[in-house]
């Protein structure tokens, strides 16, 4: 591992002083996903500050919780009264809830976030810098039958080693204790067994190289054991073949996940080669149902792994082993709540590796977080074998006092967490502020539209922006495969998609131009809807359809025969779809937009042309409605979604304007 410093980098950096510096390193630090994943590791600096009385006291400053290292800034840290922190890491014993307390009640600073509950552990360390990292290589290192041994033949005199203790207040007075015995003049470091590294120094930048140096040991331990680099596909054996994705199948076991879940989850499956080479092995069971690689990825990928598809199987196991765990947790504490017992990573031969999570994010931290337990196991089996920590510690640590008072200080999900939607022609207008509308509501989005631009629009794990001619099948079954692959099924579909063509009368129609106006508007939302069925008749709440029609449905105008005939059938459409698919609790309704300005199909010649139709000027038209407002794209995509939260659950088959009041549809 190399060393990232950078002197002209750092330089800028310093003008902040220590704490600058200290922003600078770990920034260096959380950089590198083999290091610290998400909002995992923490890191410190001890300061002389004068108060408000003007007296000089002793900070640490230590990360806050909510900040991550590779985005942290000063205002991340969290300054801590330093004789505060020495003095509780005397004490025989205190909860982690009381210590959470302490911690906080004794910042100098009211408005900084709460400090890392590893801050006791940080004061302890006698030097000005501390870094904590939870090191892969260190991880596999340890992560085996002679993890101790292994991990004292790499480290001397370096560093000091101690024994996997729960996080928290336990870990912290265990070290106070073990560090000023073993600690030598050689030390620059401390390892904690299954959990990570420690270092310190007297400035950022030593610090951080010798945490850099740290990790390089346990990683050239492991190469000189032929475990440093894996390789998943032996030399001569063929690549994995992947099966074409069955969308189905993967709904279903979203459903079945959901149900465990008691809400809609997200499942994303991953069938590289990584993966499928992963879950196809015949040890599977063997190295994957043991434990997660560190305690500190429990909450986000459960104890264990699902290994095939039985959910309900997987859910009863972890309730049995709650129902055992629980009453030894329970003894000095409050009655410990469940989490609910849906995996959250799925090993299957077929699907390779899928994950869990209530949103698109959530199952993104679990991908990158098994990703890496996939490597830490492959190295640890290729140095010794695999051991996880025991059952017990792990529970405890998913079971932890302060884990259990976030959960009850959770806020309520956002109305479509965990629910997927679809959206065509989601790259302007309706379109797009459909798709606004649906993530703010906490659903992930398929955001299909003919314009390639559509896959950058948005740079965040809930929208999966797909380009997609929806009247070419296979471009549709393509984009179908990705969406589902990408969050597990499909709860929602809005068919915004459309075309507006020219004015023109019936005597000047051309048929070339009526095909092509009936194909989009209606011939594609009939091949969307049949290839949606099956995936909106396993949604977790019900599947639900929302379809943009016209005001043209019922008060046509003169000149848009195709466009008004083509959202006529597409009402109709819908009408019979209600009917249909009512017993499969799939809702079908049907909004009617007028004169939406901020729109693609309303071009300046569109305008002028439909205005004059009226004897208008454009400005009247815009505002020519009973109401006398402005209908945007935002009114038609709110009420869109809205046709899919628990206003609209008792309704289906209805057709509802959005025009500001038309007098003829009156
Ligand atoms: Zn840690």
């Amino acid at each position: 591992m190399r060393s990232r410093w950078n002197d002209e980098e750092a330089a800028r950096y310093a003008t902040d002083g220590e704490l600058g510096l200290r922003v600078y390193t770990s920034r260096l630090l959380g950089s590198d996903p083999s290091l610290v994943l998400h909002g995992g590791g923490n890191t410190s600096v001890k300061v002389r500050e004068r108060n408000v009385l003007g007296e000089e006291e002793d900070i640490l400053y230590v990360k806050g919780s909510g900040w991550d290292l590779a985005t942290i800034e000063s205002a991340g840290f969290a300054p801590v009264r330093l004789p505060r922190l020495l003095g509780l890491a005397q004490l025989d014993a205190l909860s982690d809830t009381r210590m959470a307390s302490e911690l906080k009640s004794n910042m100098t600073d009211a408005a900084a976030p709460a400090p890392s509950v590893e801050a006791i552990l940080h004061a302890i360390l006698p030097h000005p810098f501390v870094d904590h990292t939870h090191a892969d290589a260190l991880i596999a290192l340890t992560n085996t039958p002679h993890g101790m041994e292994q991990a004292r033949e790499v480290y001397g005199e370096v560093a000091v080693i101690v024994p996997y203790e729960m996080p928290g207040f336990r870990l912290a007075r265990l070290c106070a204790r073990l560090f000023p015995e073993q600690a030598g003049d050689h030390t620059i470091g401390m390892v904690l067994l299954n959990h990570g590294l420690f270092s310190f120094g007297e400035t950022a930048r030593a610090s951080y190289e010798r945490m850099i140096q740290l990790v390089t040991m346990a990683e050239d331990y492991l190469a000189a054991h032929n475990a440093w680099t894996i390789s998943l596909a032996p030399d001569g054996s063929a690549p994995e073949v992947q099966a074409p994705l069955d969308r189905v199948a993967l709904a279903s076991l979203r459903r079945e996940v959901s149900e465990a879940a008691g809400a809609p989850m997200i499942v994303a499956a991953h069938s590289d080669e990584h993966c499928l080479r992963f879950a196809r092995r015949d040890d599977l069971a063997r190295i994957a149902r043991q434990g997660p690689a560190t305690p500190d990825h429990v909450i986000r990928t459960k104890r264990l792994p699902l290994i095939g598809h039985d959910v309900r199987d997987y859910a009863d196991e972890y309730q049995r082993s709650f129902a055992e765990y629980a009453p030894r947790l329970e003894q000095d504490g409050h009655p410990l709540t469940m989490l609910d017992p849906a995996p959250r990573v799925i090993l299957d031969g077929e699907l390779g590796m899928c994950v869990v999570g209530r949103t698109a994010k959530d199952a993104a931290i679990a991908e990158d977080i098994y990703r890496h337990t996939m490597e830490i196991i492959l190295r640890a089996e290729a140095l010794d074998a695999y051991q996880a920590l025991p059952p017990w510690e792990i529970f405890e640590v998913e079971y932890w006092d302060l884990e259990q008072a976030k959960l009850r200080r959770q806020e309520q999900p956002r109305v479509f967490a965990g629910e997927v939607a679809l959206v065509t022609g989601a790259a302007s207008g309706i379109g797009k502020a459909c798709v606004e509308a649906l993530i703010q509501r906490g659903a992930a989005v398929l955001a299909l539209d003919l314009n390639p631009a559509i896959e950058g629009m948005w740079e965040r794990p809930d929208v999966l922006g797909v380009r997609c001619d929806v009247t070419d099948e296979a471009d549709l079954s393509r984009a179908l495969d990705s969406g589902v692959a990408g969050f597990g099924g499909l709860d929602m579909l809005i068919l915004n998609a459309g075309i507006f063509p020219a004015s023109r009368r019936i005597e000047a129609l051309d048929l070339g131009e009526w095909d092509r106006v009936l194909r989009v508007n209606l011939d594609a939302n009939v091949a969307l809807l049949r290839e949606s069925h099956p995936l909106l008749k396993l949604a977790p709440r019900g599947g639900r359809v929302a379809i943009i029609g016209s005001k043209n449905v019922p008060a046509p105008g003169p000149g848009a025969a195709a466009y008004s005939a083509s959202k006529a059938a597409l009402t109709q459409l819908a009408r019979v779809a209600a009917l249909e698919w009512g017993g499969d609790g799939i809702r079908v309704n049907v909004l009617h937009p007028n004169q939406v300005f901020d729109t693609a199909i309303w071009t300046e010649e569109v305008l002028r042309s439909r205005a004059a139709q009226y004897g208008l000027s454009v400005e009247e038209y815009r505002r020519n409605n009973v109401l006398r407002v402005e209908v945007t794209s935002r009114d038609v995509a709110e009420l869109a979604a809205e046709f899919c939260g628990p206003l609209f659950a008792r309704t289906t088959g209805a057709q509802i304007p959005v025009d500001g009041g038309n007098e003829r549809v009156i």
